[in-house]
């Protein structure tokens, strides 16, 4: 993006950015090496793409479900506490609304911790009094699957609402001030939380399933249904529930114009799931090969044998780093970007940081309505972009973390 106006806008915002699973990539190093790996690694693209509040997700991976879920949660946890008391001067892990306005005023990027999924906690919801006295102020009970406290969107034909405990949570975070988040939650669970919730209710990661009928989005019944809470939906950018066939910036763009239409300007926010680097570094797949047989046998230094080869490809070697493809970035226009790969079938519909940057100008706190008119002499996506942002755009977001 090279439009400078469009640069300032995007500049002068608030940008928040509800949903990106770094934790796990962070609490993968070792602990003495985090706050480092995130300066490094992270900071750089974090203020590259203007953003000025990142919600860090807890995320428990199959690795650890569910015997493990409690451990790897303290480590997420704790991996985020490092990365803000190593990084001090450019990073703050934010407990309170008035929290995040001082980190802004301080012109540090403000840090929010989040559960995603509750399998840490079982039947026990007092632990989530726990988790929030560490630090975690959004909270959803579920991911895919099935938890002690509701089921996850792929189990929608079930029709499960909340179990008890799944209400008495309601109530408890409700207490405490900790915000429900319900992207991953079954539908029926999503209308049952909304029946109950007293306080603002926001979905941190979910598109709209009018445009995309997918069980990962949201109904425009349930869209309104968080804008009647006074919450926000951060509209995610993950191809496959964007659009499989054809996700390019033009449909994340209809996504988020009729989040807007329908829940409100001051109810859609930005939760672009940028999971790509998270999946390539923890499930490295193989090169592409024309010679059949294993693909250790290249004797690439990438790979290597595991015992007992027998020389198929699929089964046998692994790759022992993460890829180095060749770039190749969805939004593709002009995009000269080559320092990241973009071949993973999984998540080619992710632009990458630099063509992703327009779409932040869906402002969660936005300036003035001047600078957003100022926007309509650009692109047509663009054009199209800035007709869904208000002044106002996302202003409900600021329940975020209530203290
Ligand atoms: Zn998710």
């Amino acid at each position: 993006m090279t439009d400078p106006e469009a640069v300032a806008l995007h500049r002068q915002a608030v940008v928040v950015d509800t949903h990106n699973d770094l934790l796990m990539l962070v609490s993968r190093r070792a602990a003495d090496a985090q706050a480092a790996y995130f300066r490094d690694h992270w900071l750089p693209q974090l203020r590259s793409g203007g953003v000025d509040v990142q919600v860090l997700p807890v995320f428990i991976d199959d690795d650890f479900r569910p015997e493990g879920a409690m451990r790897q949660t303290l480590r997420m946890i704790e991996a985020g506490h490092r990365i803000a008391e190593g990084n001090a001067d450019s990073v703050r892990l934010c407990r309170a609304g008035a929290d995040v306005d001082t980190a802004l005023a301080d012109g540090c990027i403000a840090l929010v911790l989040a559960l995603e999924g509750c399998e840490a906690v079982g039947t026990d919801v007092e632990l989530l009094r726990t988790l929030a006295r560490l630090g975690i102020r959004m909270v959803s009970f579920t991911h895919f699957g099935r938890t002690a406290l509701a089921d996850g969107s792929a189990e929608d034909d079930a029709g499960s609402r909340l179990t008890s405990a799944g209400v008495a949570a309601v109530t408890l975070l409700e207490e405490l001030g900790v915000l429900i988040d319900v992207s991953h939650l079954s539908a029926a669970g999503t209308d049952h939380v909304l029946s109950l919730a007293t306080r603002p209710v926001v979905a941190s990661h979910s598109s709209a399933f009018t445009v995309r009928a997918h069980h990962r989005n949201l109904t425009d019944e349930r869209l309104k249904g968080i804008a009647a809470s006074g919450g926000v939906v951060g509209v995610n950018f993950y191809y496959g529930f964007i659009d499989p066939d054809s996700p390019t910036i033009g449909r994340l763009v209809d996504h988020i114009e009729h989040v807007a239409s329908v829940a409100g300007l001051d109810h859609v926010g930005l939760g672009p799931d940028f999971v790509k680097e998270v999946y390539e570094q923890l499930t490295p797949r193989p090169p592409r090969s024309t010679s059949r047989g294993c693909r250790a046998r290249s004797r690439s230094p990438d790979w290597r044998h595991r015992p007992g080869c027998r020389w198929s490809p699929r089964s046998c070697c692994v790759a022992a780093g993460p890829r180095t493809a060749s770039a190749r970035c969805s939004a593709r226009t002009g995009c000269a970007s080559s320092a990241q790969s973009w071949s993973s079938e999984q998540h080619r519909g992710n632009p990458c940081a630099e063509c992703a940057r327009p779409l932040l100008l869906y402002l969660v706190w936005a300036t003035s309505g001047d600078q957003v008119q100022q926007q309509r002499s650009s692109s047509a996506a663009r054009e199209r972009m800035v007709m869904a942002v208000g002044p106002q755009g996302g202003q409900a977001f600021r329940a975020l973390p209530t203290g």
